[in-house]
């Protein structure tokens, strides 16, 4: 690969720059010198840099044309003629109809559900829609339902967020206050019916909340969702989309899924089958396990804002550490009136062991076990760094300073080494 330095694109009106930074500890500053370009629907502002880091993925899109400027190392650049933004446009202006027609008649406004398979451009199609609506003054909730790549809080989670201004070019959405829930795996096929449990909560909250915000609730939700949409997995995309109550499905680059959808769905829900961006990158496994220790990183130690987590010792004892979801046994097996499933969302309690050593713990709102503990949103998360059985004791990574709130703490299968 020969080192580029400079370069210079000069970007005809509705085409974009794909760029891709890829080798380690890169860094790639972009600045549009003249015209008007935007990134996943933020605008950029001319002059000002903006730094990318080994591993983004990138498109500048402009709609009247633009010259821009790449400094640094990129693994790929090229301007793209064939990009589907005015189809994304065009299902903007469509939503932004449902919420003027909200507004007027007092109802909710449009709950959007996008879905497709792995690497289509969900999460960025996502972005878009939500950076379009918050341009134009609305506020919506943005919720994130990937428990692998999400954009909410870490990994394991499922969250919502309410959009308050277009995402940072740099950072993504503004994190602050989001409401986030336990799962615990990567996957949803790893509890489907915790992770349905979850669902359903976080549907209701918003709900909940909508009905106190008008604002919020005319401009409507738009729903990220994961990959997997297959046998199990499109059972759970329908279980969400009843519980959000959807009114729009949004199909990227999948039409056995489109059909699927369209046969199964109630007439009222508008199902649109939506072409995927030829820009979209696929990653590998190993890809997917770098972005997702990124984000736990992320969550610690800040992207561009630096934060400053804490570190220190907790006593076994002082610690209430649980896990959800007992071994499944047969019905014939279970207490009167108990199905098998009840297990898989019970809490069991887990004491701290060298096992524990990179693990994260979920910090609960719950009082206590018996706190309908998954229906409690999380305060945070902390990471055990290092277990000494000796001293009983654990050491832990926090964003807040000891003590420790003497909450109940949920144990994820995310583990995250904090070599920093
Ligand atoms: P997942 O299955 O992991 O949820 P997804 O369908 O949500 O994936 P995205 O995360 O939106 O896909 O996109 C995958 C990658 O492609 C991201 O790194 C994103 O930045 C990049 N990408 C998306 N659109 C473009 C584009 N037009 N040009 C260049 N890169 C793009």
């Amino acid at each position: 690969m020969t080192e580029v330095q400079l370069q210079e694109f000069k970007l005809e009106p509705d085409s974009e720059l794909r760029f891709e930074v890829e080798s380690k500890n890169e860094k790639v500053v972009l600045e549009v010198k003249s015209g008007y370009a935007e990134l996943f629907g933020t605008e950029l502002v001319k002059g000002k840099p903006y730094e990318f880091h080994t591993g983004a993925k990138v498109a500048v899109f402009t709609w009247h044309g633009c010259t821009v400027e790449l400094r640094g190392r990129t693994e790929v650049s090229y301007i793209a003629k064939e990009t589907p933004m005015v189809v994304y446009l065009n299902v903007h202006a469509a939503l932004e109809q449902q919420r003027v027609a909200a507004e007027q008649e007092n109802t909710r406004g449009p709950v959007t559900m996008v879905v497709g398979p792995g690497d289509v451009g969900k999460s960025t199609l996502t972005r878009i829609l939500l950076n379009y609506a918050v341009r134009m003054g609305r506020r919506p909730i943005f919720v994130d339902l990937d428990v692998g790549q999400g954009h909410i809080s870490v990994p394991g989670t499922i969250g919502a967020l309410l959009v308050e201004r277009p995402a940072s070019i740099e950072e993504g959405f503004s994190q602050q206050a989001p409401l986030v829930y336990h799962f615990g795996h990567k996957s949803p096929g790893d509890n489907l019916e915790l992770y349905n449990t979850i669902v359903s909560r976080l549907a209701e909250v918003i709900a909940e909340r909508c009905e106190n915000n008008k604002k919020a609730s005319t401009s409507g939700v738009i729903i990220n969702t994961c990959g997997w949409v297959k046998g199990a997995g499109y059972k759970v995309l329908t279980h969400a989309a009843q519980a959000f109550e959807v009114d729009v499905i949004l199909v990227l680059d999948n039409e056995r899924l489109y059909n699927e959808l369209k046969r199964d769905m109630p007439k009222f829900v508008k199902v649109v089958y939506l072409p995927k961006s030829g820009g979209v990158v696929e990653r590998s496994s190993a890809q997917r396990a770098e972005a997702r220790d990124a984000r736990i990183r992320e969550y610690f130690y800040g992207k561009r804002t630096p934060y400053y987590p804490h570190s220190f010792d907790v006593k076994f004892s002082d610690l209430k550490i649980y896990k959800v979801g007992a071994p499944s046994l047969p019905d014939s097996c279970m207490p009167l009136g108990m199905r098998a499933e009840d297990a898989l969302t019970k809490l069991v309690s887990v004491w701290p062991a060298p096992a524990l050593a990179h693990r994260l713990l979920a910090v609960s709102f719950a009082a206590g076990p018996d706190d309908h503990v998954l229906h409690c949103n999380l305060a945070g998360f902390v990471c055990v760094t290092a277990v000494d059985p000796e001293r009983q004791t654990l050491t832990i990574l926090s964003p807040q300073p000891r003590p420790l709130p003497a909450t109940v703490l949920l144990l994820s299968e995310l583990q995250y080494m904090d070599n920093h």
